[in-house]
């Protein structure tokens, strides 16, 4: 039986799921989330596959000493025997550079991940850290990384190539790779199995960080965001696409240095800068439910933004079968799923509104609708220990 152990870092975070997989079945050993890393007190909850559930505190202060804390707690709480118990830890890393798929951590990945760091600031030096950490603590586990841009490397080059010259692509990789690729790849397997003669696919990943994805055939061929986690959809904190000629006035104007402006549009900008309200969907829209236009501004910017994509993917695909709507915003949203479905009526797509209201997995179209719409919580940790276990295997 081989068991992963999966991370899902953030910034403060660190959500794990642990996985026994014996043939073709896989099970969830136990499922955990720790908070506030870094702070004179972490909180974290962790769930059992036999229904127990702990919740505690301990001082944690960075990823790897959260790996550490973790595989004490599950040892204490009988869930791993040993470190020989853990077949492999799995990360879902972000920017690989010209590293995709499933990797083996060693040196030449992790020179790769720095070199690209400029692409990913936010998000690789606390998957470089952890990877780093937990090999000077555990040097005998094996680590290996499925890049959140592997879903993505079937996108044509005319799709992945800026309009800027040629040498930044060749020399610096100035091109785009994609994200998400684990949740996009988890709703294109699920449809294919629940919907099996949709080939033509758009999914809608909106949660605390968002991307679109056209799929055909199983296979990625548009995706919003770019070189960066930055670019395409405006985000919760984030700009989205944006007009650099607009840094220098900006700069000029508040004597802000580029990495102020940068900082700004990362992470005061998106829901958050525009409705000057929250980053929280929720709360914008109880604001403009208040009458407050800014947030009402905001709402209807990402809706309008959502539409485009979906409008832009549906000529890409030459039409449309399923339209999925996934992450904390869109399997919980329904004002916005009704909203984005209201102009795709060209596309023969009718939005079914009680099942719209409605909470779970499942299609939220009418019987008659051309294209069906669903709403489907997505698993990217299932992904990247179903590539982290097929690695293993082909490479043993
Ligand atoms: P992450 O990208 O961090 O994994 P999630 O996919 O869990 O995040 O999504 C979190 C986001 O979902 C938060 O921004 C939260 O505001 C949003 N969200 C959760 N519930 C709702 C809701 N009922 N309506 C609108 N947004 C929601």
């Amino acid at each position: 039986m081989e068991k992963i152990f999966v991370m899902n870092l953030g910034t403060t975070s660190f959500k794990f799921k642990f996985y026994a997989f014996a043939g073709e079945d896989s099970q969830v050993l136990a499922t955990g989330e720790l908070e506030s890393i870094g702070a004179p007190q972490s909180h974290y909850d962790i769930s059992y596959a036999d229904g127990r559930t702990i919740s505690e505190e301990a001082p944690i202060a960075d990823h790897g000493a959260a790996f550490a804390h973790c595989f004490a707690i599950l040892q204490r709480d009988g869930v791993i025997r040993d470190l020989d118990d853990v077949t492999a830890v799995g990360y879902k890393a972000v920017h690989g550079g010209n590293l995709s798929g499933t990797c083996l951590v060693d040196d030449a990945l992790i020179a790769e991940m720095e070199r690209v760091t400029p692409l990913a600031p936010a998000h690789n030096p606390i998957y470089l850290n952890a990877m780093k950490d937990i090999r000077n603590r555990f040097p005998k586990l094996t680590q290996v990384a499925r890049f959140e841009t592997s879903f993505h490397g079937t996108i044509p080059q005319e799709r992945v190539t800026y309009g800027v010259p040629y040498a930044w692509q060749e020399e610096l990789g100035i091109r785009r790779y994609g994200f998400h690729g684990s949740s996009h790849q988890y709703i294109s397997q699920t449809v294919a199995k629940l919907q099996p003669g949709a080939r033509r696919i758009i999914n809608c990943h909106l949660g605390g960080s968002s991307s679109i994805c056209a799929v055909l055939d199983g296979k990625s061929v548009a995706t919003s965001m770019g070189a960066t986690l930055q670019s395409g959809l405006f985000n919760n904190n984030r700009v989205g696409d944006f007009e650099p000629f607009c840094l220098k006035p900006i700069m000029d104007h508040y004597g802000y240095t580029l990495d102020e402006t940068l900082e700004i549009l990362s992470k005061k900008s998106g829901l958050l800068g525009l409705s000057g309200v929250s980053n929280d969907l929720r709360l914008v829209l109880e604001a403009a439910e208040g009458g407050n236009s800014q947030a009402q501004l905001a709402f209807d910017t990402l809706c309008d933004n959502i539409l485009g994509y979906i409008g832009m993917y549906a000529a890409y695909l030459n039409g449309l079968d399923a339209l999925v709507f996934t992450g904390g915003i869109g399997t919980n949203s329904a004002p916005l799923r009704e909203k984005v479905c209201r102009n795709l009526g060209y596309l023969g797509l009718q939005l079914d509104a009680d099942k719209n209201a409605g909470r779970g997995d499942g299609i939220i179209s009418t019987d008659g609708s051309a294209v069906t719409v669903w709403r489907l919580k997505t698993d990217e940790e299932s992904v990247v220990a179903a590539c982290v276990r097929a690695y293993l295997k082909e490479n043993a």
